[in-house]
Parts: C-alpha cells; structure tokens; sequence
C-alpha cells in the first residue's frame, strides 16, 4: 500500500527545498496541499504531475478519509502548508495520525521550521524547550496560559500574527516582568531578516515606533530558578529551631 509523507517546504527562502523534498514532490501521485494556489508555483516548478488536492483546517474532516482511500489503493501521498513543517500550527497531524493508525507508512521529508529556527539563532538557551504556537486571542484560557508560561523555566516559543504582535508582548511583560530575555525573530530566511531583542521592554520600545510587519516568532527566555526569600529562610529556621527543641 501507499506511503504518506510529510513534506517540509521553505519558510521564506526557495533555496531551503532540499533535493529530497524535491524528488518526493515529483515522484508522488497525489499532493494535499494547504493552498492548491500558493503552492501552485513551486510545484509546476518542479513539474509535479501529482493530483492535487487542497487539504486545510476546513475540510480536514472530508480530506482525511478520501486521502486514506488514496493510500489504501497504492497511491503514495505527499502533504505540505503554505510554509514550514505540516504539523507544527498547519494542518497534518491528524492525517499523520489516522494513516499511522491505519497500519500506512508515515515518512517526514524535513525542512524548515519557524520555531527551531528562531530558537536556535535566538542564543536563548536550547537544550530544553516548549512549543506554545499561538496564545488562544483572550480571555480566560489566554490568562491561564500566560500564567502557566511565567513560571516555566525551560525556553518558550510562540508564533504571532503581526497585528497581534504588541498586544502579545504587552501581556508577556505583564505576566513575567519587561526584564525578561526575549528575542522576535521577523522574516527569517528573507530579504529583510531581522532579530529584536534581548529583553521584552526592548522588544515593546522597538514595536512600539517601527509597526510590526511581516511574520514573527518569539523566543522567551524560561523563568530563573526561585532563590529563597528572606521570609522563606526565617521561617525555615523557627522550624529547625522547633525541631531541635523537640
Ligand atoms: N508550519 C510552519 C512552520 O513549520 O514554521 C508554521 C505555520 S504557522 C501557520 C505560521 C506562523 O509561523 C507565522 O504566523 C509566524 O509566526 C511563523 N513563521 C512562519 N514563517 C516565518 C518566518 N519566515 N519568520 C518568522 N516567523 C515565521
């Protein structure tokens, strides 16, 4: 039976579609594609002959079984999104999910991917990381979250639409303090890459003058690690004193 595989295309640079993604995308019977127009350039570029098929938020539930039927018939699948890693906020975990559960060969082509590459030219420390993509837009879920992220000590990634940009980094100074490490990564891999640091107060000062334009990913800097307080260590010693009195 076919083969699905999960197709990593450029998140800016055309030169970032390695030449196996390439080989894939031509050889394939059938692509499933976020965007049939977007990507419509890059896969006549490659003279992709495949079917193409769109495959997005609104119609996974319909797309899911026809592209499983595909698969069952010995048709091998290829999915991208209009940028990045399918999976990673784009659709494509479902059907990684259902094809895997189905007993069907599941294969990642890897490419590009925003956060990786926004967290490691960040400096920001990599060896543990949290994905976070996007903040639900308000409310209590939003608060939840930004209180949960505040005391998270690992390294925290986001993605934000551009006019959603200062009202993001508002709330990460209200919920961690301006003072702490951020660094926005805007249009990586394109013409006008650019790298907004190191602290939020710096990132909201620059935003605030310079209107935020472009795609944007975030890398927040994990909480440090709690030192006693004064209060903590005399409260301690009532109870060793409490204890050697016993
Ligand atoms: N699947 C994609 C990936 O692997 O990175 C992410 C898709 S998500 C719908 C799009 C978001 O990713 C954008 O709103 C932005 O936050 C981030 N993003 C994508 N391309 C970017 C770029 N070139 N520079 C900075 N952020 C980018």
């Amino acid at each position: 039976s076919g083969c699905l595989y999960i197709v990593g295309t450029p998140i800016g640079h055309l030169g970032d579609l390695s030449p196996r993604a390439k080989a894939v995308l031509a050889g394939v019977t059938v692509i499933a594609c976020e965007d049939t127009r977007h990507s419509g350039q890059l896969l006549s570029s490659l003279q992709a002959s495949g079917r193409k098929l769109s495959f997005h938020q609104h119609n996974t539930r319909t797309r899911v079984p026809q592209l499983l039927q595909a698969l069952s018939e010995g048709e091998s699948v290829a999915v991208i999104s209009d940028a990045g890693l399918p999976g990673i906020s784009d659709p494509g975990e479902e059907l990684a999910a259902e094809a895997r559960s189905a007993g069907f060969e599941v294969i990642c082509i890897p490419g590009p991917c925003a956060a990786t590459t926004a967290l490691v030219s960040s400096g920001l420390p990599s060896g543990r990381f949290c994905f976070e993509g996007f903040l639900p837009v308000k409310g209590k879920e939003r608060r939840q979250r930004l209180e949960q992220i505040s005391t998270e000590p690992r390294t925290t990634v986001f993605y934000e639409a551009p006019h959603r940009l200062l009202p993001l980094l508002q709330s990460l100074a209200e919920h961690c303090g301006a003072e702490r490490p951020l660094q926005v990564a805007r249009e990586l891999t394109k013409r006008h890459e650019q790298q907004v640091g190191p602290t939020i107060a710096a990132a909201l000062e620059h935003f605030q003058t310079q209107r935020p334009q472009g795609e944007f990913t975030l890398v927040l800097g994990g909480c440090p690690a709690q030192t006693p307080s004064e209060h903590d260590d005399s409260e301690l010693l009532a109870r060793l004193q409490e204890c050697i009195a016993n």
